[in-house]
């Protein structure tokens, strides 16, 4: 079949690879100049800035598509690393999350007092939703028939009160672990679908199980080689790219896709793959075509200010990953689904120089600084990001002693209206709709439409869910779906 992807992010990429590995001709259309979407790369000065994402989890995902193109997946070099995150407090407490299990439960126990017995308890559970579930929320299409009769459902079904479903994170969390400072570094996981710890289900203590019992990971040049590579096995296989080729509409007749429309002219096809977001793709390019308003008007998901700094000196107390806790969780989270920033943000700085040297010069580092922001709503964004900044330099110099606001070399930033212009995210949101009661999973878009033949839909915003690894795995579900081309 010819096959049309719109849009190249890394959904986008990751389903024309698999497309046209199945033997489906493939042409992918991306609005910007470069690939990507929101992981995309810049330079400043002698820095070199991944602008979105940051963590790497579920490598596997990435080399699967090595051994589907055949080819090597040692083309595709990372390092699992020792320290998934160093985590800070305001009264002193400092926390480092090891990748071994034993040496973690036992630092836990000896900076927070927690019994291992108690923290392992809490991560097998997590393990077991995680087992219980991933089948049937994130590998398949959850909209289908068969995966509601699968044996992997039914098991999930009869367990359904061991997932937590009708409390919250942050009810499960404290039920299980009481400690404060441990439930805030469990609440946090939340926010890796842009979701809020007091309202998502507590199904979601599994997202850590992804990071604790699979590792976290760097790839050797950067979190840009996962788009370099897909690109790579993308034009191995064949797949046309056209950059600078904003799709203007998706061409339906007798109720099937048949094509495109870009740069006012007609391009054919079998199947249409969307990797631009749900809202936007119903909006501006299928805006004769009855829309899914319930899933449309789902509350967007958290978004992010960030400050890229180039630092002219080295922080040895921090790692590849950090994170500097607000004092009032709660509140910041209620400030954000608002539309407010919080006076005392959480602080994520993300340091790749410390893993990929030659991303800064020798002695210096280059900071990516994300502050949770909410979703746009048309604040004044001028005056957020100023506040945020200073708010931010305040925590960071009072929280690590020591001087950084002298030491920026150069900056650049990035607000939710810029996510939204770079990528057609709705609202500037990370990660699509929000999870923040047990419908939205549910309501999440199916990778495929239910009127139209021939249309399937890709990324962050449809099911599964947003994060890299699930948009590598709604790739491979569409893929599934489109199938095999035939002989
Ligand atoms: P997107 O990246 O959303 O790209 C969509 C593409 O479609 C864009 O290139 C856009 O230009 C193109 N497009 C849109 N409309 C059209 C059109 N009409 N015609 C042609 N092309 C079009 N995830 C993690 O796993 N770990 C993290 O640490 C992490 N941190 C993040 C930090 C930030 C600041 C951001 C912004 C995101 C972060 N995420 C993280 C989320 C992750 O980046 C996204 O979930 C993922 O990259 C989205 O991929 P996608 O396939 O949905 O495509």
């Amino acid at each position: 079949m010819n096959c049309i992807v719109v849009g190249g992010g890394v959904g986008g990429l990751a389903s024309a690879i698999r497309l046209a590995a199945a033997g489906h001709q493939v042409q992918l259309f991306e609005a910007n100049a470069y690939l990507g979407g929101k992981l995309s790369t810049f330079e400043l000065g002698p820095y070199r800035f991944d602008a979105g994402p940051s963590l790497f989890t579920m490598p596997q995902l990435v080399t699967e598509l090595y051994a589907l193109c055949g080819q090597d997946p040692a083309e595709f070099p990372y390092s699992r690393k020792d320290i998934g995150c160093h985590y800070f407090w305001e009264d002193g407490t400092r926390l480092q999350a090891h990748a071994d299990r034993q040496q973690y439960l036992d630092h836990v126990q000896q900076v927070l007092g927690v019994e291992p017995r108690v923290l392992g308890a809490y991560l097998d559970q997590a393990a077991q939703k995680y087992q219980l579930t991933a089948s049937l929320f994130l590998e398949q299409s959850l909209h289908r028939l068969d995966t509601w009769l699968s044996g992997d459902t039914l098991r999930a079904m009869a367990r359904l009160g061991s997932l937590e479903l009708f409390s919250s994170l942050h009810q499960v969390n404290e039920r299980h672990l009481r400690e404060p400072h441990l439930v805030q570094l469990y609440d946090r996981f939340a926010t890796y679908n842009g979701s809020d710890p007091y309202r998502t289900p507590g199904i979601m203590s599994l997202i850590q199980h992804l990071e604790s019992h699979y590792g976290t990971f760097i790839p050797r040049h950067g979190m840009g080689q996962i788009r370099d590579a897909l690109e790579q096995l993308a034009r191995q296989q064949g797949v046309q790219i056209h950059l600078s080729a904003p799709v203007e509409r998706i061409v339906i007749e007798s109720g099937r896709a048949v094509g495109v429309q870009v740069g006012g002219e007609r391009v054919a096809a079998e199947a249409v793959v969307s990797n631009m977001d749900i809202v936007p793709t119903y909006r501006r390019l299928l805006p004769d075509q009855p829309a899914p308003e319930a899933t449309l008007s789902q509350e967007r998901s958290s978004s992010a200010l960030i400050f890229y700094w180039g630092m002219d000196r080295s922080y040895p107390q921090l790692g590849l990953h950090n994170i500097l806790f607000s004092d009032d969780y709660r509140g910041e989270f209620e400030a954000l689904f608002s539309g407010r920033m919080h006076p005392d943000p959480t602080v994520y700085v993300n340091i790749t120089s410390k893993d990929v040297p030659q991303d800064a010069p020798p002695g210096h580092e280059n900071w990516f600084v994300m502050v949770n922001a909410p979703h746009d709503k048309g604040q004044d964004w001028e005056g957020m990001r100023e506040q945020t900044r200073e708010r931010t330099l305040t925590k960071l110099e009072r929280v690590l002693d020591a001087p950084i606001r002298d030491h920026i070399a150069v900056e650049d930033t990035l607000d939710p209206p810029t996510i939204q212009s770079r990528t057609g995210s709705h609202l500037g949101a990370l990660y699509g709709a929000a999870s923040n009661d047990q419908s939205a999973a549910f309501l999440r878009h199916p990778n495929f439409s239910r009127r139209l033949d021939g249309l399937y839909f890709v990324g962050g915003s449809v099911h599964p869910g947003g994060g890299l690894p699930l948009c590598l795995l709604s790739a491979r579900i569409v893929a599934e779906l489109v199938g095999p081309a035939r002989p």
